[in-house]
């Protein structure tokens, strides 16, 4: 079981400590922290599985705003995530440049959670299989790839896909790409443990309930159960 939190634009350097401090997960559980460029020293110093939240597919260039996986290793940062919806819809992020970031990352020797999922209205339209099979489709077949399924209408909205929407989706996706598969998409301590059973689910991927080190450790615990 891999828990990863995806910390988004929350937490400098400090609150970085402060989190590491007091956050106890129990053993036996892949933890993996996303928190945001600047902080990702201080998460590694902290001792804390550390993975940014994108990464750029040149070793270096002109592309303000942008990091390498060569600064990431120099970090001692473990992985990323790539993909995020939050960079598809605000960002400019598309199939081919995940694709790209994504390759990019795992050649480095980087691990990588590349995520997937569909819009409430491509579900709405029938339209979720076509949407994973695309999305899944410019993944590379790696074994230090992690798909995360995070259908967008669940994410930070407070509505989480049933158990039964979790396990279709996960079996769908393993179909296309075998890897372990995520599930992310307002995951809360009282219904990890219901999602986490399902027999695809492989872990998850979390925002908000990530932040608050007791709230992620008590995800981390539903893991073991
Ligand atoms: C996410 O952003 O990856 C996510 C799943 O967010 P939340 O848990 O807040 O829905």
């Amino acid at each position: 079981m891999l828990i990863a939190g995806n910390w988004k634009m929350f937490k400098g350097p400090e609150a970085t400590r402060e989190f590491a401090a007091a956050f106890d997960p129990p053993a036996g559980v892949d933890v993996v922290v996303a928190p945001p460029y600047v902080s990702l020293a201080a998460a590694v110093e902290a001792r804390l599985t550390t993975f940014a939240q994108s990464v750029h597919w040149a070793p270096e260039g002109a592309y303000t705003g942008e990091i390498s996986t060569g600064m990431l290793l120099e970090l001692g940062v473990a992985g990323a995530i790539v993909g995020h919806s939050e960079r598809r819809q605000f960002f400019g992020e598309t199939d081919e440049t995940v694709s790209m970031r994504a390759e990019a990352a795992l050649a480095a020797g980087l691990e990588v959670i590349a995520c997937v999922g569909e819009l409430e209205s491509e579900r709405e339209a029938g339209r979720t299989e076509e949407v994973l099979r695309r999305q899944v489709g410019v993944l590379p077949d790696d074994e230090r790839l992690v798909i995360a399924y995070e259908p967008v209408w669940a994410i930070g909205t407070g509505r989480t896909a049933t158990p039964q929407i979790a396990q279709e989706a996960h079996a769908f996706i393993k179909s296309l790409l075998d890897r372990p598969v995520l599930y992310g998409g307002s995951v809360k301590p009282d219904n990890a443990r219901e999602l986490l059973a399902q027999p695809d689910v492989d872990g998850a991927l979390v925002g908000g309930a990530s932040l608050d080190p007791g709230s992620f450790a008590a995800i981390c615990e539903a893991a073991l159960t």
